[in-house]
């Protein structure tokens, strides 16, 4: 009997899922850089349009992106994947494809800042109305319904403080309302968290993260059953155009091949450096998924295998932070993470900056916070690099 792929063990989804050969019999998957393709005849062209399977052009697919799309699906262990150019179009498009004027949308309340414009500027414009709870309260999600309420959005981990939200029990009050859950899951990734195993409809990620994971190109992904991402997003997607470039499909398609690799050895990293902080008189705190003193610790333990690779902690102020990241000589200051190179930032004065203050110290972001997103340089080095800049601190 064939070999079915969903049968396969995580890592050899990720090596050879969604491989689709061309006549030459590459190892490497081929990058098919073409906007359109060509037809036998115009009869035959007639039954491509007609639905027959096949590429038309590439802004609704191409045999590069979909490797990345079905390789990506089977390591989620969703039925479909739809590349976006970036996780922000993917985010856009998640939203977008379920709401329509005089529909309601519920939101975690810490998102990624251009997740929270979208919801807070760009749905208002279109007469979709918002309403942000704290994610980590269900009487929240259950208060915020009304009756045309249509999308729950969530990130978890979040954002720049790592709560995490019951991703099931909030997946039962969604389809109570008749809403579907849409979950961003770039911080757990999908080696560590299956949201749709847990009752999500939607998962999002950013790709740029982990996925690419070497700081090279920018891409998204929606993920979903067959039925629900066709009557969504199918048309949606294919007339607003945010596709994924070939070459960024095939830069992340080689990503997923060493995905699990990296990200389990970016936490085993996070692990030791989170102990070193939390035995530092400098740390006020230090909020990591994959310690028991995480404020979600019952929950994490239910939905998710490990941490991840990003650890936020508190140095009290805005000077002890940045004398914090001046110090620093191997970590990069930078706001990206899931990168082989560890980046720390200052949440409050870069990626959460247009937040304003009062939403901020909401959700408890003070500006002695820091967020420290752990690569791949050996732990020795690391550490020492963190405990010389928590000294300086
Ligand atoms: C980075 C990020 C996004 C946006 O992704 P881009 O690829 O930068 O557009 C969305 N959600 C989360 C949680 C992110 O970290």
């Amino acid at each position: 009997m064939a070999e079915d792929p969903r049968d396969w063990e995580i890592e050899t989804r990720a090596v050879r899922g969604g491989m689709a050969r061309s006549p030459y019999g590459e190892i490497s998957e081929a990058l098919f850089l073409t906007q359109s393709f060509a037809y036998d005849s115009a009869e035959a062209a007639d039954r491509r349009f007609g639905g027959e399977p096949g590429f038309i052009y590439q802004r609704f697919g191409n045999p590069t992106t979909q490797m990345f799309e079905d390789r990506l699906a089977l390591m989620e262990g969703a039925e479909l994947c739809r590349a976006t150019a970036s996780g922000m179009a993917a985010v856009q498009a998640a939203l977008m494809g379920l709401t329509r004027a005089g529909d309601h949308v519920v939101a975690g309340r810490a998102l990624f800042g251009s997740c929270r414009w979208i919801v807070s500027n760009l749905l208002p414009r279109f007469g979709v109305e918002t309403t942000y709870v704290d994610a980590t309260d269900l009487e929240a999600w259950r208060a915020a319904v009304r009756p045309n309420t249509k999308a729950f959005l969530v990130e978890s981990p979040a954002n720049p403080l790592l709560e995490v939200t019951a991703i099931g029990a909030v997946a039962e009050i969604a389809h109570a309302a008749g809403a579907k859950l849409i979950v961003d899951n770039v911080f757990a990734t999908p080696i560590f968290q299956k949201p749709l195993a847990l009752g999500a409809d939607i998962v999002v990620y950013s790709a740029t993260k982990h996925i690419d994971g070497q700081g090279r190109v920018l891409g998204g992904a929606i993920l979903g059953a067959e039925a629900l991402m066709t009557e969504a997003y199918k048309d949606l997607l294919r007339h607003t155009g945010p596709a994924l470039s070939p070459f960024n499909s095939w830069v992340l398609l080689k990503g997923l091949e060493t995905l699990e690799l990296r990200v389990l050895r970016q936490t085993q990293n996070a692990g030791k450096l989170a102990e070193v902080m939390a035995e530092s008189r400098k740390v006020k705190r230090v909020i990591y998924p994959g310690r028991p003193d995480h404020p979600q610790a019952a929950t994490i333990a239910n939905q998710m295998t490990g941490g991840g690779n990003v650890i936020a902690f508190d140095l009290g102020d805005r000077a002890a932070a940045w004398r914090f990241l001046d110090a620093l000589q191997i970590v990069d200051i930078s706001n990206n993470l899931g990168d082989a190179k560890s980046m720390a930032t200052h949440p409050s004065t870069t990626t959460h900056r247009s937040m304003p203050e009062a939403e901020r110290l909401e959700i408890g972001l003070t500006e002695g916070w820091v967020r420290i997103s752990i690569g791949l340089e050996g732990p020795g080095d690391l550490s020492r690099d963190i405990s010389r800049a928590l000294d300086a601190a």
